[in-house]
C-alpha cells in the first residue's frame, strides 16, 4: 500500500478551460467561493488547456493566449499563488493516465447522457462532427478532480452532471479496487481504504448567471459574456443591449429578469435594488434607467478588478504569469504522481516507479 503524504487540510480543485477570458458568471458561479477558501483548504485551481482542444484543436495560438490571460484573471480577483497551487493541465500527465483509467469505469452511454454535454453540444452547434476527445474531456475532468484528490470541487450550477459522474466513479474505484464496501457512506471512503474521496461540489451564490442575451447562460464561447476584464465603454455598450424582451417602457416588467439578477448580484444597496424591482414591475421605471444603474454596479465591482488586472498587462505580464505556472509544477506533479502511484498500486499495476523532473 502507498501512503498518502501528510495532508492538514482538505482539499480543493476547480478550475477553468482556456476557451476565452473570465467573466461575471464565474465569479459568482465558482471564483468567489476560491477566494473565500483559500485559507481553509489546500486550493488546487487548474486550467484545462488540454479540454480546450477537444472543441479548438485547430486553434493553438488561441489556447495559448487564453491561458495566460485566465491566468491574470485569477490573480486580479484574489486568487493568491502564496497560498493555493496553480496547475496547468498538460504538464500533469498523471491527469492523462487517470482519465484512460477511469474511462474504462463508465459505460459509454452513461457519458453520452450527461446532460451537461448534450447542453454544450446544442450551445455550441457541435452537431455530430464533435471530436471523440470532446466527450472524453467529462472523464478527463473526474480525473483532475480526482488526481487531487479533492473533497470540494466550487463550481457553477451546469457543472453538477459532471460533479456527479465523478463521484460515481471515486466510489465504482474504490469498490473494485481498494474493497471498500458499498454500503460505505461517502464521507468514509478514504478512511475504509479507498485511494479516493468521493468529493462534493459546492455551488456559488448564484448558480446559473444568464448571458446578456437574458436566455442562455452567461458564456465565455457564446457571445453573451460580461467579461472580468471588460473597459468601462464595452461595459456600457453591453448593459445597454441586455435582453429583456419588454416592449414598452410603461409595461410592467419582469423584476427577475437578467437586469435584476445582475443588480441582486453586484449592487451591495439591497434596499436600493428592491425599490426599484418594485417601480420596475408596476411599469414605472424604464428598461435604460435600470440598465444605468446595472452599469453602474458593475462597473465598480470591476474597477479594482481591472486595476490589478493592468498591473500584468503585456509581456511582463505574461512572463510573470509563465513563472508561477511553472513553479506551482512541481507541487502538483507530486501530489497527482502520489495518487497515480496509489490508483496503481490498487489496480496491481505498481510494476515501476517514475520520477517527474524539473
Ligand atoms: P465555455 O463556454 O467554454 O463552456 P464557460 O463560460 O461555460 O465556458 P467554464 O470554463 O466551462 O466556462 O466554467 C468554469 C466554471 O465557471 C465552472 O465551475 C462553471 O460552472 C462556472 N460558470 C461558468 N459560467 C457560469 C455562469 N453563467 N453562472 C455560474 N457559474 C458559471
Ligand atoms: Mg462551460
Amino acid at each position: 500500500m502507498v501512503r498518502p503524504m501528510s495532508n492538514t487540510r482538505p482539499r480543493i480543485l476547480t478550475g477553468d478551460t482556456p476557451t476565452g477570458r473570465l467573466h461575471l458568471g464565474h465569479w459568482v458561479g465558482s471564483l468567489e467561493n476560491r477566494v473565500r477558501l483559500q485559507d481553509q483548504y489546500d486550493c488546487f485551481f487548474l486550467i484545462a488547456n488540454m479540454h480546450a482542444f477537444t472543441t479548438r484543436a485547430e486553434k493553438p495560438d488561441e489556447i495559448r493566449r487564453d491561458t495566460l490571460e485566465i491566468v491574470k484573471d485569477w490573480l486580479a480577483v484574489g486568487i493568491d499563488p502564496e497560498r493555493s497551487t496553480l496547475v496547468l493541465q498538460t504538464e500533469i500527465p498523471a491527469i492523462a493516465e487517470l482519465t484512460w483509467l477511469f474511462a474504462m469505469l463508465v459505460p459509454f452511454n452513461r457519458v453520452m447522457r450527461n446532460p451537461t454535454l448534450k447542453a454544450e453540444i446544442d450551445a455550441k452547434d457541435l452537431g455530430d462532427h464533435y471530436s471523440f476527445g470532446f466527450p472524453l474531456y467529462a472523464v478527463g475532468q473526474c480525473a483532475d478532480i480526482l488526481a487531487f484528490r479533492a473533497q470540494l470541487v466550487p463550481v457553477g450550477e451546469d457543472q453538477l452532471a459532471h460533479i456527479e459522474m465523478c463521484r460515481e466513479i471515486a466510489r465504482r474505484f474504490d469498490h473494485l479496487y481498494c474493497g471498500v464496501p458499498t454500503t460505505t457512506d461517502d464521507a468514509d471512503y478514504p478512511a475504509k481504504g479507498g485511494v479516493f474521496p468521493v468529493p462534493q461540489a459546492l455551488v456559488g451564490r448564484i448558480a446559473r448567471l444568464v448571458g446578456i442575451d437574458g436566455v442562455q447562460k452567461m458564456s465565455k464561447s457564446l457571445g453573451n459574456a460580461i467579461f472580468l476584464s471588460d473597459e468601462p465603454g464595452d461595459l456600457k455598450k453591453k448593459c445597454n443591449k441586455i435582453f429583456t424582451g419588454r416592449q414598452a417602457a410603461t409595461d410592467p416588467g419582469d423584476p427577475n429578469n437578467a437586469l435584476f439578477q445582475y443588480l441582486r448580484a453586484f449592487e451591495p444597496d439591497a434596499a436600493k435594488v428592491a425599490d426599484l424591482a418594485e417601480q420596475y414591475a408596476k411599469g414605472a421605471v424604464g428598461d435604460g434607467a435600470v440598465k444605468g444603474e446595472v452599469a453602474g454596479a458593475i462597473d465598480r465591482f470591476l474597477a479594482p478588478i481591472r486595476e490589478r488586472r493592468r498591473a500584468l498587462d503585456g509581456k511582463p505580464g505574461d512572463a510573470k504569469v509563465l513563472e508561477i505556472l511553472r513553479a506551482h509544477m512541481t507541487k502538483a506533479n507530486a501530489v497527482a504522481e502520489e495518487t497515480l502511484r496509489m490508483a496503481k498500486a490498487a489496480m496491481k499495476l505498481d510494476y515501476g516507479r517514475r520520477t517527474l523532473g524539473f
